[in-house]
């Protein structure tokens, strides 16, 4: 990296709020399998440390971003009603984000994405597919909870569009894997009903973004599974991952 381009990264991390890089060789700090299986080429001990900063550049800018929506009161039925704002979980770095719609009551109480039955669907389906909750990020279009879980109004995704945007922008996903209409609708901006939207690569910037079926209609429609998991397994061939 050029002087110029390495002093405008570190003002760019000291802007993030990252005071200290790491040791290029404190091995914790050295993600080397995890950066491998990003593809990313750490030949010499800069390039190490930078790839270490970059992860903690993330952290920095999701906390920060995690803290505005935290005290976001862009849509006041919903901020009046929440308990908390469910922001999003996983790794800052993944290479797959899940998205899905909004919160319902156990996320709203805990804070979490997909804690619910719904989101213990969704953790087998990532178990399924040779991965754990901590390798991948989840997020939804919403970070508070809709009333009786009624789906989300376009000037409620409206407000959050930009959340959901820069959480992408962060963490700058390969793929990104839509869990129903609410979410393949608004990231692709479009009205093509979910079962149009199966089995077709999108892209989101320089995502691949697949869609499939939310896992609550999974659980009111369990034979609709067999089309997630054959979503799944096209996506992690993607990967080159064979299921
Ligand atoms: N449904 C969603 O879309 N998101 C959650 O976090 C939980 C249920």
């Amino acid at each position: 990296m050029n002087p110029r381009a390495l002093k405008q990264r570190l003002e760019s991390l000291e802007a993030a709020g990252v005071r200290q890089l790491p040791k290029a060789s404190d091995p914790g700090r050295l993600p080397t399998a995890a950066a491998k299986v990003r593809g990313i080429a750490l030949s010499q001990p800069s390039q190490a440390a930078v790839a270490s900063a970059a992860a903690d550049d993330r952290v920095a800018s999701l906390r920060l971003l995690a803290e505005e929506v935290a005290g976001c009161t862009r849509c006041a039925e919903l901020a009046e009603t929440r308990t908390n704002t469910v922001f999003g979980v996983g790794r800052p770095d993944a290479r797959i984000c899940f998205l899905g719609e909004a919160p319902g009551a156990d996320e709203d109480a805990s804070g979490e994405p997909f804690v619910g039955r719904a989101g213990e669907l969704l953790t087998k389906i990532i178990e399924a597919c040779h991965l754990r909750r901590e390798d991948v990020y989840i997020l939804n279009v919403l970070k508070c909870r809709p009333p009786g879980n009624r789906t989300p109004l376009p000037d409620e995704v409206a407000h959050c569009r930009g959340y959901f945007e820069r959480q992408f922008a962060v963490i700058a996903p390969e793929y990104i894997c839509c869990l129903g209409t609410t979410a393949a609708q608004n990231l692709l901006q479009t009205t093509e009903p979910i079962g149009r939207l199966r089995k077709r690569w999108f892209t989101y910037g320089t995502a691949k973004v697949i869609c499939t079926y939310h896992p609550s209609y999974l659980l009111r429609n369990p034979a609709a599974k067999r089309d997630v998991w054959d979503d799944m397994k096209v996506m992690m061939a993607d990967m080159g991952v064979d299921l």
